[in-house]
């Protein structure tokens, strides 16, 4: 299966290999660098240099590292979005926490919702999905 992640300004790939690669600088800091996520959902792994260590409880500001665009919600606070688009095309709103050590995703597409990670309950309030529609993975 090729699954896609495109920055939701540029639409510029951020899947390089097995990573999605994107620029994370810590709030109110100039602490930055560069962060590998598994492209896997509900996987928390995150890849950095040993210069940059992310550090939990921190909330993290991220970036595009294609066209430098803030990535964080302006809709939803604490949260990340980034694009997904799977083998038929079909595109998704990846959500996830900007606040390191918190394991909530959410797949959002037409009204309905995939919900993974142990912390999801966080921000589950924020998306209008009728319970039928959710899914928990
Ligand atoms: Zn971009």
């Amino acid at each position: 299966m090729a699954i896609h992640y495109l920055c939701k300004a540029c639409r510029g790939h951020l899947k390089v290999k097995t990573s999605i690669v994107l620029s994370a600088q810590k709030k109110k800091s100039t602490i930055r660098g560069l962060v590998f996520l598994d492209p896997e959902l509900g996987n928390y792994t995150k890849t950095t240099h040993p210069s940059f260590t992310i550090e939990p409880g921190e909330e993290y500001i991220y970036t595009c590292p294609i066209c430098h665009s803030l990535l964080n919600s302006a809709k939803y606070e604490h949260l990340v979005r980034i694009i997904m688009v799977d083998d038929d095309n079909k595109e998704y709103d990846i959500y996830f926490s900007e606040i390191a050590g918190e394991k909530c995703t959410y797949k959002l597409s037409d009204g309905e919702l995939e919900i993974t990670g142990k912390d999801s309950k966080l921000y589950n309030n924020y998306f209008d999905v009728p319970e039928e529609d959710r899914k928990y993975l």
